[in-house]
């Protein structure tokens, strides 16, 4: 919509990139191939397999779950650093496994579960691993998954709002979606899909208000 609509379009992170029907098609493609071939058998698996567990009846404090939350978010952040950086560094990783995901330079929502079956298996086995390593309380670990897909989406949505995760949280500790858009322009940098201290530390993070088109 953000075309048609001059308040919205002052927040696109690349105005001149807009995604056709055919990048659309395609992103639905692969998402819908994915959801069907990999998602819903390891979700059947996982109800058939997994032994049988009693909710606990309390609920956690809202500061154990806030912290449980974030914990959750840095781990996996660590994780898929490690994960992005070899498959952008070595390059037989990042042409059987990660290139399908760098098809747009321009993300859009979409493009979010645009992934090779491999990366989108890793990612979901750290998902569901982490809450368990890190003992979180059941409530906890649906809160998680929960702002889990929202930050993934909102990394690839291509816009960057007032009320986006990197404005809200301060001092330039969270990439978020202008961080994870610069990575789709310029992809040897931010590899960090959520937090921008690993980039810092490895000299790979990218400043984002150097080559946003959005002043
Ligand atoms: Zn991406
Ligand atoms: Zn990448």
């Amino acid at each position: 919509m953000g075309d048609r609509w001059a308040w919205v379009q002052q927040f696109k992170i690349q105005p001149s990139r807009r995604p056709t029907a055919a990048t659309v098609l395609h992103c639905s493609g692969v998402t819908l191939y994915n959801h069907v071939f990999l998602v819903l058998p390891a979700s059947v698996a996982q109800w058939a397999w997994r032994p049988p567990v009693d909710l606990p009846v309390q609920a956690p404090l809202l500061m154990e779950l806030i912290a449980g939350v974030i914990g959750n978010l840095l781990l996996f952040d660590f994780q898929y650093f490690i994960w992005h950086l070899l498959h952008h560094r070595i390059r037989w990783l990042y042409v059987t496994f990660h290139a399908i995901h760098h098809n747009y330079s321009a993300p859009f929502a979409l493009a979010t579960q645009c992934l090779s079956g491999w990366e989108l298996v890793t990612v979901g086995f750290w998902t569901t691993l982490n809450p368990v390593m890190l003992q979180s309380h059941f409530l906890t670990t649906w809160a998680f998954m929960v702002l889990h897909v929202y930050v993934s989406i909102e990394d690839h949505c291509g816009y960057d709002f007032p009320w986006s995760t990197n404005r809200l949280v301060p001092f330039g500790i969270y990439g978020g979606s202008s961080g994870h858009d610069m990575h789709h322009q310029k992809p040897n940098t931010n590899f960090a899909p959520h937090f921008s201290h690993w980039d810092k530390i490895f000299g790979t993070h990218a400043d984002v208000s150097a080559s946003s088109n959005r002043k």
